[in-house]
């Protein structure tokens, strides 16, 4: 099980570190991937319109890279409401000191407002329950292996803890404790330097036109040391361009690292072959993405269907916590 909040198109990030194995899970797993759309409410609270174009978007981002709706189940959070009431149930469950320390919500504060105590203002309830909801999403339908990023450790570490606590507490081995899987790219840098985000303006999109990209490429931040096109670079000094090649064209680094190293080639050549080596790379699925986007009733279709899927999976795991409860089971007798 793993989702993506609907807050803008993907990007290579996206891709590198979390679509390669969604991709890859299909063939071996059950999988789930869900459009996280109350997650987005947790920052974007004064600003939802754009949220359900952005579903349509991921689904499309999805689709094209092969994400294949009849191998794995594509669905949006909130046409479940079980797993809303999964996350009331297990916030009763959670710690309060548990959510307050989670280190993204530290590093989100940091960028929220200049002093922590206004920062402090515009977290939200909501907010501050994001892993909470995070573990509802996984436990619901009973998520063992969550395809992630590195910056979603620390919160799987936290689902991973209060499912023990639960089945602990219970009495009961209920839910499985959820693991993370990592690609071999799991924190892919944007052109600045930073880690890739749809937030820091430093990304590449899959979406993207080639020219986007050979633009965004150009302005990847490579040696700093490196002054004139006739010093020569150092590789190892490369911030962005060299760890990419890695990704896009390993055959080619023994030459990248001769031509940069013998000033044979500029930073700005070796970008734009780059650049070339990416949208050769990305020209299928952009051009799937196309035809997809023609037909929006289909795209919508497959989410409808998907949704259908995960709720039962959703009403399941609810109606089983009930029970595990000794409370009134009302979905039996509904
Ligand atoms: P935002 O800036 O809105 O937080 P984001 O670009 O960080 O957006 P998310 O929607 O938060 O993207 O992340 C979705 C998934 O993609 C998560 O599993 C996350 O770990 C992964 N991911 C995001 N950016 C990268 C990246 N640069 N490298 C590897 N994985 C990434
Ligand atoms: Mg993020």
């Amino acid at each position: 099980m793993s989702g993506m909040r609907p807050t803008g198109r993907l990007h290579l990030g996206h891709y590198f570190g979390t679509l390669l194995n969604w991709v890859a899970f299909q063939s071996e797993h059950e999988c789930f991937y869900s459009i996280v759309d109350w997650h987005a409410l947790t920052t974007q609270y004064t600003n939802t319109k754009e949220i359900k174009q952005h579903v349509f978007e991921i689904a499309l981002d999805w689709l094209c890279v092969g994400i294949d709706p009849d191998q794995s189940t594509i669905y949006v959070q909130s046409a479940i409401p079980e797993i809303a009431e999964l996350h009331l149930l297990l916030s009763m469950f959670a710690p309060h000191n548990w959510v307050e320390r989670d280190p993204t919500l530290k590093d989100l504060v940091k960028v929220l407002a200049a002093n922590e105590e206004e920062a402090w203002e515009k977290v939200s309830y909501g907010l501050l329950g994001y892993p909470v909801l995070q573990t509802a999403d996984i436990l619901s339908m009973k998520g063992e292996l969550v395809p992630v990023g590195k910056d979603q450790e620390a919160h799987l570490e936290f689902a991973r803890d209060l499912a023990r606590r639960f089945n602990h507490l219970t009495g009961v081995d209920f839910f499985p404790e959820p693991k993370p899987e990592f690609t071999a790219t799991p924190s892919l840098k944007g052109v600045d330097g930073l880690k890739m985000s749809k937030s820091y303006n430093n990304d590449i999109k899959i979406a993207d036109t080639d020219a986007d990209t050979i633009k965004r490429v150009k302005q990847m931040v490579t040696d700093r040391t490196r002054i004139a096109k006739a010093d020569p670079g150092h590789t190892d000094l490369c911030e962005v361009p060299w760890p990419w090649y890695q990704i896009f064209s390993k055959d080619l680094t023994k030459q990248v690292k001769e031509e940069c190293e013998s000033a044979a080639i500029g930073c700005v050549d070796c970008k734009t072959r780059l650049a070339t080596y990416i949208n050769d790379y990305f020209a299928p699925y952009r051009a799937k993405r196309m035809e997809l986007a023609k037909n929006p009733e289909r795209v919508l279709q497959i989410i409808e269907h998907g949704n259908v899927k995960a709720r039962r999976v959703a009403k399941q795991t609810i109606s089983e916590m009930y029970d595990i409860l000794g409370l009134f089971n009302w979905s039996d007798k509904q």
